[in-house]
């Protein structure tokens, strides 16, 4: 890690373009954080996403924080602080009941095999720290007087809506390719469009983004097909070709299609995979090898597994036997799925008949697997049949939920 000498930093008023009067709450909160460093003799700008939101009128979740003091210097400076990415140049601050992102100026340089810097170099110009963010309207930093820094445009890209890469796209893809999925998740997070050289970089790139870790493109991916404008976003995935460059959607262009003009944007997460999923016509045999090589947990696998399942049934005439077999959730996902895709089901009459099942799930049974023995029901495959047809008969309303009647029928049985 190179330590440069303290200097002034370059940035000059003609870098100010705009100035807040009415800060948010959040960054209010925050002030003090800013001032704290500010006394001590640094710099301290609000940096990225956060200044970005503030001036679309987004909901802001976090403030980040950007400064000439290094990390040590940063710790000196609060009373608790944690380590969270140090050689990064990043500790958190915590300061009254929040905790803050403190990055230290930096340059990333030696992008040898196109995502994430070999090295990290601190810098002690905010300019420089600027010039190595991804996207003009991510580049932008506000001080504790609600001036905002403004060195490559990013006000005026913010005001026509689009997605510029700072400098020269090629080159910034080519340092890391992710901020090509970056790009479009931004899209469909901003309702943006992409910039006409950033895009066509994109374009040209497109296969750099075989080299970027699943687990990251997965994030930027959801991001993206969750996103309010999910739809024109997927889009340019399709036809900038990074698609091609995704687990199982190479060749599958036409499939997928039907995702730019669904009626609505996915709801969560566990929809959007379902909705993949049904588009690529998948066998439930074959979801969990999709999941998996997205690098999916095995609990969002289950989910999904279920959803595209309970869609299928939902085609068929469902039986009461198969709504109770679905479960709530599945089922309003489900319902959902198909509304998103244009083939809404008559959901008040499936969700009202889901109100009426006598039980919602096998715990709401009167009886169990010990209880039959009680009742002299010898224990092995004939008990489990046994315990199947009571719960299918009480899920029909052809037989009581109540132990009385259950031992009724048991008895009848034997
Ligand atoms: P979100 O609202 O999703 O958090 P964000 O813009 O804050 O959006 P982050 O991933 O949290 O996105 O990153 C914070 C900031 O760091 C960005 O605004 C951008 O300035 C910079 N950044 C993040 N990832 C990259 C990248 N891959 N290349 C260049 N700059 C990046
Ligand atoms: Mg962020």
């Amino acid at each position: 890690m190179r330590f440069p000498p303290r200097l002034k930093s370059k940035v000059s008023v003609r870098h100010i373009f705009m100035k807040i009067n009415q800060l948010p709450e959040l960054f209010v909160k925050a002030l003090p954080v800013l001032q704290t460093l500010e006394q001590a003799g640094f710099e301290a700008y609000f940096v990225g996403g956060c200044v970005r939101d503030l001036l679309l009128g987004r909901h802001i979740h976090d403030v980040d924080i950007t400064t000439n003091a290094y990390p040590e210097e940063v710790k000196k400076c609060f009373d608790r602080t944690i380590d969270t990415g140090i050689q990064h140049g990043t500790v958190t601050a915590l300061y009254g009941g929040e905790s803050y992102e403190i990055t230290t100026y930096r340059t990333e340089s030696g992008y040898q095999d196109f995502r994430r810097p070999d090295k990290v170099t601190f810098v002690q110009n905010l300019d420089e720290d600027l010039k190595r963010r991804d996207f003009t309207i991510n580049a932008l930093a506000m001080n504790t007087k609600g001036e905002i820094v403004d060195l490559f445009h990013g006000l005026d890209d913010l005001d026509k809506k689009v997605i510029r890469a700072v400098g020269v796209a090629e080159e910034r893809f080519h340092e890391d390719a992710l901020r090509m999925m970056r790009a479009v998740r931004f899209m469909s997070q901003l309702q943006f469009s992409l910039e006409g050289r950033t895009r066509q970089a994109i374009v040209d790139n497109h296969e750099l983004l075989s080299k970027i870790s699943i687990e990251r493109v997965r994030e930027e991916f959801v991001k993206m097909g969750t996103g309010p404008d999910a739809r024109r976003a997927f889009a340019e995935f399709l036809d900038t070709g990074l698609s091609e460059e995704c687990p199982h959607l190479a060749g599958k262009k036409d499939q997928l299609t039907v995702f730019t003009s669904l009626k609505a944007s996915p709801s969560s997460e566990r929809v959007l995979w379902s909705l993949i999923v049904i588009l690529l016509n998948l066998p439930e045999k074959a979801i969990g090898g999709f999941m998996k090589d997205w690098k999916n947990s095995n609990a969002m696998t289950r989910k999904v597994k279920g959803i595209a399942a309970a869609f299928d049934k939902l085609g068929q005439s469902p039986s009461d036997v198969d709504l109770f077999e679905m479960g709530a959730l599945n089922l309003n996902d489900a319902i959902d799925a198909a509304f998103i895709l244009g083939q809404p089901v008559d959901s008040k009459t499936l969700l009202d008949r889901y109100q009426k099942l006598p039980i919602k799930d096998s715990d709401d049974l009167a009886i169990d697997g010990r209880w039959l023995i009680a009742q002299g029901v010898r224990p092995g495959p004939k008990m489990g049949t046994l315990l199947n047809d009571i719960k299918t008969k009480v899920i029909n309303g052809d037989l009581v939920n109540s132990e009385l009647a259950i031992a009724k029928y048991v008895s009848q049985q034997l």
